[in-house]
């Protein structure tokens, strides 16, 4: 057991000073007050629940920015999605690791303590697969292993170009898996959860046009074990999905996804960008998480979150880096009450009258996060993971300030500089310099 001493951490739903963590074997077994108590080590931080990167597609990280330009008289996350299959076929499984360690390097860099793989490319450049099935799922595998972010591989299956069981063009053939080959590959993903550290598999669908309902509930049903796993799908990104799916099915996305799927709590739908009152109201009640991408959401040109609402019905978000235009959790949570700022001309506008901004995007997304990739963590208490995010509140966006104020510029304010002091993941602390001591 090892004892650490932080200058404060959000401990539960309070703010303790000068805490004692107690963990072993990964997770926190006491928290205690410092006075008279011996520590191991003591870290000039602040300690705050892990922050989750809860969707990633690690490969996209090579082309942000690649793609600032028109190549249409209308750009679109259409236009862009071209250009990034055509990307993909390049890759080799060597340059996706490297590109998947060097990014979940900067994940950690940035606070964060897990990431939600959204693995969806399975194939070699000309579509067959390879010999070993699990080459590039292994490949993101290792590569967190190697950086130490905690990894939920979400193994995606995707299968036909459309609504209409359209076929796969050229730079969708690396991501074709049929239903028999893909429960394999989670079969062999699942292997090593238990032998590597801060490691968990959960399922995707990669949306409601790329997998018929039929094939996925079938997928769903054969994969179930005695024990939940987290289910992640995109939906209603797009109007023109929406529309298609309207088209085809009669009925919009995430009305179509109610109909078919028995959606609880252990999904992360993400985006869910365009919703009427009712699917916003299933989502809230089915206790499903919202996986935001805020950075990417603005990039691609997708549209604002009715959030406001959402939260107004009890409904659970958290953030994702997505393509990972940033890698920042502070950009993600700020942008998420700047659109809302934005386009209502208010100040303020998310989370309860009793709350600060910042603690409130901060805590939930934390919380959020945690549940969408089925860890225990998300909230600092005995008997959890001992995930933490670690600020520095002396460099230059905290400024000396605590508690509640330290949130908010955490979120808020940034006038250059990192104030992410380190992380610790399943009790194992990785401290970067400091830039304010
Ligand atoms: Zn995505």
């Amino acid at each position: 057991m090892k004892k650490i001493q932080f200058d404060s951490a959000l401990v539960g739903t309070e703010w303790h000073d000068d805490v004692v963590l107690s963990i072993e074997q990964g997770r926190i077994v006491a928290i205690d007050d410092s006075d008279s108590m011996p520590v191991d080590e003591r870290v000039p931080a602040v300690a705050l629940p892990g922050m989750v990167n809860v969707h990633s597609h690690a490969f996209q990280r090579a082309f942000a920015g690649l793609s600032e330009f028109h190549t249409a008289e209308r750009d679109s996350f259409w236009t862009w999605r071209s250009l990034m299959f055509d990307f993909l076929l390049r890759f080799t499984p060597g340059e996706i690791y490297e590109v998947a360690k060097q990014l979940y390097v900067e994940m950690l860099n940035a606070g964060y303590t897990w990431v939600g793989e959204f693995h969806y490319v399975h194939n070699d450049r000309d579509g067959r697969p390879y010999p070993r099935m699990s080459e590039l799922a292994d490949a993101i595998r290792r590569a967190a292993a190697d950086a130490g972010i905690g990894l939920c591989l979400l193994p995606t299956l995707y299968q036909r170009g459309g609504f209409k069981n359209e076929g796969l063009t050229a730079g969708q053939k690396r991501f074709a898996m049929d239903a028999e080959s893909f429960v394999e590959l989670v079969g062999r993903c699942r292997e090593y959860i238990g032998q590597q550290n801060d490691y968990q598999v959960g399922v995707a669908i990669h949306s409601l046009r790329a997998v018929a309902a039929e094939v996925g509930n079938d997928v769903l049903a054969v994969l179930k074990t005695g024990k939940s796993f987290p289910i992640h799908m995109h939906v209603a990104e797009q109007l023109a999905e929406v529309k298609a799916c309207q088209e085809v099915e009669g009925k919009r996305s995430v009305e179509f996804l109610f109909e078919r799927y028995a959606v609880d709590e252990n999904w992360c739908l993400i985006h869910a960008t365009h919703l009427n009152d009712w699917e916003l109201q299933a989502i809230a009640k089915s206790q499903a998480v919202v996986g935001l991408c805020p950075t990417t959401e603005a990039n691609l040109g997708d549209g604002i979150f009715r959030m406001p609402e959402f939260c107004e019905a009890g409904g659970r978000f958290a953030i994702g880096g997505d393509s990972h235009m940033g890698v920042d959790l502070r950009e993600e949570l700020r942008l998420i009450e700047y659109a809302q700022r934005l386009s209502r001309r208010e100040r303020v506008v998310l989370g309860p009258r009793s709350q600060s901004s910042g603690r409130f995007l901060y805590e939930q997304a934390a919380r959020g996060g945690a549940a969408a990739l089925g860890i225990g963590a998300g909230v600092i208490s005995v008997g959890e993971r001992a995930d933490l995010t670690l600020i520095d509140q002396n460099s230059s966006a905290i400024d000396g300030a605590q508690h509640d104020r330290l949130l908010d510029r955490l979120v808020f304010c940034n006038p250059g500089g990192n104030p992410i002091a380190g992380t610790m993941v399943g009790g194992k602390l990785r401290m970067k310099g400091l830039e304010g001591g």
